[in-house]
């Protein structure tokens, strides 16, 4: 598929969920793709990009900064305390805040540097045991102390389990996020993004429908 393509159905999606034309952001996955189809899709004019790893957000994105105007990376994946200052100098978002010792020192460097990212607190809606997140239980009261923190949340991500059915999982995200008075919703990916849309997504973050298969 081509991002072309992607774009057309995100619109879609929009249209038929009575949502405003471009009201979803596309964050474009380019985790362990090669650095020729990341190109290519910059050069189709795609600014707003999605890396899992600090390392390999550190090892990309400097130098397509220098040529392409105008990018904005957001961090996706796990985040280790130690990677806490280096993510915030390479990126716009950080999707993955998933604990409090994260929380806290997300707001120790924000602090220090005068500058954070938008953040997006991790929900672990299928209370999975290896999976990252708060569990639904817990967020109000994880939103609440980051908030308390001066941290900038500007709404709640999930990874839904890969063997359940993502809509309900899509909904109470939504349902945490609305008596949370949060706007933003970071779901759905590539198998799954027009359902997230239909729940009320505001970043959807798709990879392989974009790049193809990783490496
Ligand atoms: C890899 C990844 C994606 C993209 O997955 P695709 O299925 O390739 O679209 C989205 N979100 C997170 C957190 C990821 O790690």
């Amino acid at each position: 598929m081509s991002l072309g393509e992607i774009k057309d159905r995100i619109s879609a999606a929009e249209l038929k969920a009575g949502r405003r034309d471009g009201s979803v952001t596309l964050i474009a996955v380019s985790k362990m793709q090669p650095n020729a189809r990341v190109e290519a899709v910059l050069l189709e004019g795609q600014r707003v990009f999605g890396e899992n790893r600090v390392q390999e957000a550190a090892g990309k994105w400097p130098a397509f900064r220098e040529h392409y105007e105008g990018i904005e990376l957001h961090i996706i994946g796990p985040l280790q305390t130690n990677k806490v200052r280096q993510a915030i100098e390479l990126s716009q978002a950080i999707h993955s805040v998933d604990r409090p010792k994260l929380a806290s020192a997300i707001a120790r460097v924000a602090q220090e540097t005068g500058s954070c990212p938008e953040l997006f607190i991790q929900v672990n809606t299928g209370e999975e045991m290896q999976k990252a997140g708060i569990l639904p239980a817990g967020a109000d009261g994880f939103i609440s102390d980051c908030r308390r923190m001066d941290l900038p949340v500007a709404g709640l991500m999930c990874i839904p389990p890969v063997d359940e059915e993502p809509s309900m999982h899509f909904a109470l995200l939504a349902k945490i996020a609305a008596r949370n008075g949060l706007e933003g919703l970071s779901m759905g990916m590539s198998g799954d993004f027009e359902s997230a849309i239909a729940l009320g997504a505001t970043h959807v973050r798709v990879g392989s429908a974009i790049f193809g298969e990783r490496k």
